[in-house]
């Protein structure tokens, strides 16, 4: 089974995937994180993100892995945990442009099919409804305010001990929501058969509940 969750910087998507493939067990992707990897790489390697070619010769130095540690779903970059790493400020800013690249999609398009396979997965992103996964078995579109989601991103930040005001961080979720919705591939919009959920006023548990109950029904 695959269920597809999509959806903009904020609107709780990480967050419910986690609390729903350990209730579920379902193996848990977060497409997100290994864009930000790439971008991560390429900061590393003093690669800007204008620098398509660059950025396009790295892929073939990455491997990015998804595991379980302490009952946490983490990320490594070519062994390495850098699960806290790619949630500061310098790799945010540039992980749109550099997921709009496409080849970089390519390459990790194939990397999210391959972890799949023969799997019972639940996968978060922008476009995996769409492009990743278009014959999905459930298509969540996740999303809620731009100002609730801007609080929230606020909030875990400060639990990964990441200090960004809220107006910098309103204001950067702002652009990325842009730039995520206007990519020429992989553009974040809501699939014809996806089902729409409006969090910004429910709890993480209600989102959560719901989800699973379509899950269940299907
Ligand atoms: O989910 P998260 O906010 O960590 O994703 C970081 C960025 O990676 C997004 O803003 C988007 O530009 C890109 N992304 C993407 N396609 C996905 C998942 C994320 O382009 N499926």
């Amino acid at each position: 089974m695959i269920v597809a969750i999509d959806g903009p910087a904020g609107s709780g998507k990480g967050t419910v995937t986690e609390i729903i493939s350990k209730k579920l067990n379902l193996t848990n992707i977060s497409t997100g994180d290994a864009y930000r990897c790439v971008a991560l790489f390429a900061i590393e390697n003093n690669v800007n993100e204008n620098e398509t070619e660059k950025i396009i010769k790295l892929l073939d130095e990455i491997q990015i892995e998804f595991k379980k540690e302490q009952d946490k779903d983490v990320v490594f970059l070519n062994g390495k945990n850098v699960d806290k790493r790619i949630r500061q400020k310098d790799v945010t800013n540039i992980v749109s442009k550099v997921s709009a690249i496409k080849e970089v999609r390519f390459k990790l398009n194939e990397l999210f099919r391959k972890i799949s396979e023969n799997k019972n997965v639940i996968m978060e992103g922008r476009d995996i409804g769409t492009c990743v996964f278009p014959n999905a078995d459930v298509k969540i579109y996740l999303d809620a305010s731009l100002e609730e989601r801007a609080k929230r991103r606020v909030k875990q930040n400060e639990e990964l001990g990441i200090d960004i005001p809220y107006e910098e961080v309103l204001e950067s979720i702002r652009k990325r929501d842009e730039q995520d919705k206007t990519k020429e591939v992989g553009a974040l919009i809501q699939a014809d058969d996806a089902i729409y959920i409006d969090s910004s006023n429910l709890s993480i548990e209600e989102v959560s509940d719901k989800i699973i109950q379509i899950i269940e029904n299907k």
